[in-house]
């Protein structure tokens, strides 16, 4: 649903989602948090981006975990959501740190330099 273009300053929004049908409609409010054993596989959680007026979101996205991406233009305020969202009982301790790996990855920046 979500373009996979990366999102900078105020072009959208960051949805934190339920990945998994088993647990709910996808794209809608995050269910529970995923299994660290088996993150890779099978994810209940995942992070998209949706830019105004231009990719389309899921339907029950309204619902769902959301900010603006103006209010997480710079890695320290992505590093300020990630403490923020450490609190959720959706958000297991993988989840987190694909969460803070996002950043990099929707910019198309390589974390290990
Ligand atoms: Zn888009």
């Amino acid at each position: 649903m979500s373009c996979g273009k990366p999102i900078f300053g105020d072009e959208g929004v960051i949805q934190i989602i339920n990945s998994s049908p088993a647990l709910g409609k996808v794209g809608a409010f995050p269910r529970r948090c995923s299994n660290d054993q088996d993150l890779i596989a099978s994810p209940n959680v995942e992070f998209i981006v949706h830019h105004y007026g231009e990719c389309v979101m899921y339907p029950d996205a309204e619902d769902g975990y959301s900010f603006r991406s103006d209010r997480a233009a710079t890695l320290q305020q992505w590093c300020a959501w990630t403490y923020q969202v450490q609190e959720k009982p959706w958000m297991s301790r993988g989840d987190l740190m694909r969460f803070l790996r996002f950043w990099f990855d929707n910019r198309s920046e390589n974390l290990s330099e």
